[in-house]
């Protein structure tokens, strides 16, 4: 099947597990058109309980932190589309065009057009083939090379995450993550920006403008936001959460890598 609609973007983030989706909360914040293509299969979600990531003192269900960082980015205005990006060529100059390969048989493939790319996907940059990007292959895995803040080679082309092989720990992939957003925001044409909230009169009752991106909120705006953070919470933690264990694909038959518990009250 295909499709001639084409859709367009001022940055498309491949990959939306913890780099790419903690990457599209700071560049839709700081107002960048901003669409994740995921595959959805985030290797966070084979983590039988995560215990390392700062603000979760007694650790916290992955597949539940994963449908939080999906809902903090889209609730930010990020866009997301479930599919595999299978080819991207372009430039800065001409822009970006990805193809997203069908992921069943009532999707279409389809053409995404960007001003720039970010890729957190796999360590498997096949589908960078042609854009002259800097790999390095280990025979196994293929490893984006970048400047350490996430820009690559090719200019607009940004890497992080498990591609740009960071450590393997969610909180490195998070914070990769957001610096290599902030890297990309501060090369557009998005003006200086720090993404903080603060309080009524912070900045302006030193006699400073509120900087781009910062946000000074009133004690009924704080409160009506706090509120909102708790009942949302509560939410989140009331019930077990119901996707059930992944474990490695090797190590069972379902094609999806599932383990059956039996019920979601054992996950
Ligand atoms: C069994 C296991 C246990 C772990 N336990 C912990 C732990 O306790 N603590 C901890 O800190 N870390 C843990 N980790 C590591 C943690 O999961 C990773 O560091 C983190 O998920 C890396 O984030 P990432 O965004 O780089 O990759 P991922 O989270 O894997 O996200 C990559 C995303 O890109 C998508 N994708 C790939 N290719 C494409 C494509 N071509 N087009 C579109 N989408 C694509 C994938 O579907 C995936 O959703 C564990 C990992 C495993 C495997």
């Amino acid at each position: 099947m295909n499709d001639s609609t084409t859709e367009s973007y001022e940055l498309l983030i491949v990959g939306g597990g913890v780099a790419g989706l903690t990457a599209a909360t700071f560049t839709a914040r700081a107002g960048l058109s901003t669409l994740v293509v995921d595959h959805g299969e985030s290797i966070l979600r084979r983590n039988a309980h995560l215990e390392n990531f700062p603000g979760f003192p007694a650790g916290v269900n992955p597949r539940l932190f994963a449908d939080m960082l999906h809902a903090q980015a889209t609730q930010n205005g990020a866009d997301y589309q479930q599919g595999l990006v299978d080819g991207l060529s372009g430039s800065l100059e001409d822009g970006f065009v990805a193809t997203v390969g069908a992921v069943s048989d009532e999707t279409a493939s389809h053409e995404i057009h960007a001003d720039r790319v970010l890729v957190a996907s796999w360590a498997d940059a096949s589908y960078l083939d042609g854009l002259g990007v800097e790999i390095r292959d280990t025979g196994s895995k293929q490893y984006v090379d970048d400047d350490g803040l996430g820009r690559t080679n090719v200019e607009g082309l940004y890497a992080a995450g498990r591609i740009a092989e960071r450590y393997h720990q969610a909180v490195i992939a998070a914070g990769d993550g957001a610096e290599t957003a902030i890297t990309l925001i501060h090369d557009s044409e998005t003006p200086f920006y720090n993404d903080w909230v603060v309080p009524e009169g912070y900045f302006t009752d030193r006699g400073r403008e509120v900087p781009p991106g910062c946000e000074e909120i009133d004690a009924t705006d704080q409160q009506a936001r706090q509120a909102a953070s708790r009942a949302a919470m509560q939410e989140y933690f009331a019930e077990p959460h119901d996707q059930r264990q992944r474990t490695h694909p090797s190590l069972v038959d379902d094609a999806k890598g599932r383990v059956d518990w039996g019920s979601s009250d054992s996950q």
